[in-house]
Parts: structure tokens; C-alpha cells; sequence
């Protein structure tokens, strides 16, 4: 079972509460949607269900379980929190040969999953060329390469261009139509609810509200 679950979640920085009790859940086959505005908590919650952050109270679970209790993490939760950094001289399909090496996937992955994202020919070339969207999508072909039943992806539409958006909607509805429970956070309301089938709107590391977006737009 690949549910997201974030219980009670309780993040400081110093003085700075970034998550302040927060509940929800993201089930499989869903897309969804993670909206408040910048600084509201996203990336802290996110970074809690990988691992990166201690939380100081709560949970942040993946199939019922914490990140570090998983077997095979890159089999089981596929992440993008950044787009992927890669030294200018490397090509982008050595870094997912590299990647797929190391864990012991095989090398046909690579292509398949550049095939998904949409960069066969642009992944030979050297990353000191790449856009900030062809560094997304290469982030996403990351995080796909294990076929993992869990998304986290912060941000991933930053840098696309319209056709990219739209490219990507339609990606993360197929991913989800597949069973997988995708957590998408964005700073803009609007970017989402096309993809979407759920929304959670946080705002200074609370929940400020959670809905199907069938029923917001039923009540629109
Ligand atoms: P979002 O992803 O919604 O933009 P973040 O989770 O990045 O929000 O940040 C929530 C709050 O926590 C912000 O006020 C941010 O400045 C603060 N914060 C996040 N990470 C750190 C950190 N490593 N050190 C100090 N403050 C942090
Ligand atoms: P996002 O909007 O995706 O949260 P940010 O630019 O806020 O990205 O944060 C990028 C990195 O900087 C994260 O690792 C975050 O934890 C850290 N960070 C964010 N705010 C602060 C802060 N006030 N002090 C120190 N580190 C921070």
C-alpha cells in the first residue's frame, strides 16, 4: 500500500515554525495537489517523508512506513526536490546510467524512462547546455528510473515552458492512472487544479484546507 501520510507534523528552524501540526494524505492513484504560497512548509514536509529533515514531532509515513524503515527506497518513493544539478561536462543519460548502475536496475531503464520524459536525444549532449526544464525533466527521469508506486515532486513545473506544462499534466495523470500516489506541491492554485484529483492548501505549515477538486469545482 503506497499511501502518503503526514500526521501531526511539527518542523522548527529556530524561531521559524515551518510545520506546525500537519495532517493529510495522499492516496495511490492520485494526483495530489500540495498548494500554499512560498515559505509555507512544502519543501520541509517533503523533505520529512524522504528522510532529509528530522521531524521534532509527528510523522511522515510512506506505505505506513518512515523513510528510513523502507527496503529499497529508489524502488519504492521516486522524488524530485530540485532540478537535478549535474556537472556541465556530464551527459545527462551517463547520470542515469550512473544512477541505475548503483542500484542495480537495468540499463534499458534509462531509456525508458528518457523516453518518458521526453529528452532521448537531448540527454547525449553535455548538462552545461540544459535549461532549467530540460534539468526537470532529466530530475524526473531520476526519479521514475526505479518505477516506484510513490512521487514526491516539488515544484516540477518551474522552468517549463507552456508545451512543458501541459506535457507534464498529462505524465503525472498517466502515472497516476497506473495506481501510483503522486504529492505535487506548487506555489500557484492554478497550476494544479487541471492535474490534480485532491487538494492540500497549507499556509504558514498548517492545513488550511483539503478537498477533492471535484467537489471545489462542483461548488464553483
Ligand atoms: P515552501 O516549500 O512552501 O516554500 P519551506 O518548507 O521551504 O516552504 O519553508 C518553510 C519555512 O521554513 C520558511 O520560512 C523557510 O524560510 C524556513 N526554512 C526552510 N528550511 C530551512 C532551513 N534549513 N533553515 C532555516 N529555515 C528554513
Ligand atoms: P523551496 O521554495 O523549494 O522550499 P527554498 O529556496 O525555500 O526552496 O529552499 C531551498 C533550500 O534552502 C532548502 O534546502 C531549504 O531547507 C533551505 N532554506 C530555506 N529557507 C531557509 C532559511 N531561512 N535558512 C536556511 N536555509 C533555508
Amino acid at each position: 500500500d503506497a499511501t502518503i501520510e503526514v500526521r501531526n507534523l511539527r518542523k522548527r528552524f529556530g524561531r521559524t515554525l515551518a510545520v506546525d501540526g500537519l495532517s493529510f494524505t495522499a492516496e495511490p492513484g492520485m494526483v495530489t495537489g500540495f498548494v500554499g504560497p512560498n515559505g509555507a512548509g512544502k519543501s520541509t514536509t517533503m523533505r520529512a517523508l524522504l528522510g532529509l529533515d528530522a521531524a521534532d514531532e509527528g510523522e511522515a509515513l510512506i506505505g505506513g512506513r518512515p523513510y528510513h524503515a523502507l527496503r529499497t527506497p529508489l524502488l519504492e518513493v521516486g522524488a524530485l526536490l530540485d532540478a537535478a544539478a549535474l556537472h556541465p561536462s556530464r551527459r545527462g543519460r551517463d547520470h542515469l546510467r550512473w544512477l541505475a548502475h548503483s542500484h542495480g536496475l537495468p540499463m534499458s531503464r534509462v531509456d525508458e524512462v528518457l523516453d518518458q520524459v521526453g529528452m532521448d536525444a537531448a540527454a547525449r549532449r553535455r548538462a552545461g547546455g540544459y535549461s532549467l526544464g530540460m534539468r526537470q525533466r532529466l530530475g524526473l527521469a531520476a526519479a521514475l528510473l526505479g518505477d516506484p508506486p510513490v512521487l514526491l515532486l516539488d515544484e516540477p513545473v518551474n522552468g517549463l515552458d507552456p508545451e512543458g506544462i501541459q506535457w507534464i499534466r498529462t505524465l503525472l495523470r498517466d502515472l497516476a492512472s497506473e495506481g501510483r500516489a503522486i504529492l505535487v506541491s506548487s506555489h500557484l492554485m492554478s497550476e494544479l487544479e487541471d492535474t490534480a484529483d485532491h487538494l492540500v492548501v497549507i499556509g504558514r505549515g498548517r492545513l488550511i484546507a483539503e478537498t477533492a477538486v471535484a467537489d471545489l469545482l462542483a461548488a464553483a
